[in-house]
């Protein structure tokens, strides 16, 4: 006889209930009296060969800003570097002044360990941040893409010439101001931008904004051709100190 048919799952499931139970009363209160809020976390190795310890779940949402699936960031795909969490959110309030109608949304980061992410190449240490591009509706409202299975949570996306995708079109200006504000606050923060990666054509449109000139000149665009178009979304590597890795 073997020891699992002995187990009810019905009392099985009420056991493990009672247990959480248990648990958060007893033990969560004496674990948030002796643990800080959340330790820094520690990046190791590079974004496309590296982990990180402690990271950062961004929130699902706020007053302006959504993760690009809930689902996704319950599987844990939304993992960040304490400090990137911090610019991120720094950058989110931020706009909430200088832009107040817009919502903007991200993308993937990356695993709570860090390591491979598949599909992406790199996203490893806590360090790669994707972000949707910001959109305004046939009515000029600002809205948010549509994220789904469907179209492989936005990724499959695929911007016209006239930087237009069925109903939406991308507005350039709030896309400047949230790259202008990321780069302003990870200075703040100590910390900088190591690459953004985006869509070449849209670079005339970025440096033609308000915030142009200082992209051009403070923010590193990827010279290159990467690996998969960045019509959809663009892609930051945030600029963190690491330990090497092991190997
Ligand atoms: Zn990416």
């Amino acid at each position: 006889m073997g020891v699992v048919s002995l187990v009810n799952p019905k009392s099985f499931n009420v056991g493990t209930i009672k247990v959480s139970i248990l648990l958060l009363l007893f033990v969560h209160p004496i674990a948030a009296a002796v643990m800080p809020v959340h330790a820094d976390s520690q990046c190791y190795g590079t974004v496309s060969n590296g982990r990180i310890v402690d990271s950062i779940n961004l929130p699902i949402h706020g007053i302006n800003f959504t993760a690009y699936s809930s689902l996704a960031t319950m599987l844990g795909r939304t993992h960040v570097h304490s400090k990137v969490a911090e610019v991120i959110a720094e950058a989110y309030s931020e706009l909430r002044t200088t832009l107040p109608d817009a919502i903007f949304v991200y993308g993937e980061t990356g695993w709570p360990s860090g390591g491979r992410f598949r599909p992406h190449r790199t996203h490893q240490n806590g360090l790669s941040v994707d972000f949707f591009v910001p959109v305004r509706n046939k009515e000029g409202k600002f809205v948010t893409l549509p994220t789904s299975p469907i179209n492989r949570f936005g990724y499959d996306i695929e911007f016209d010439a006239d930087s237009r995708y069925e109903d939406y079109e991308i507005d350039y200006s709030a896309l400047a101001e949230h790259l202008y504000q990321l780069d302003k606050s990870a200075r703040k923060a100590g910390i900088g931008i190591a690459l953004v990666i985006i869509d070449k054509a849209y670079l005339p449109k970025l440096f033609a904004s308000r915030h142009g000139t200082y992209l051009r000149d403070h923010v590193p665009f990827m010279k290159g051709k990467p690996w998969v178009r960045h019509d959809e979304h663009y892609h930051v590597d945030f600029a963190v100190p690491c330990q090497p890795t092991e190997e």
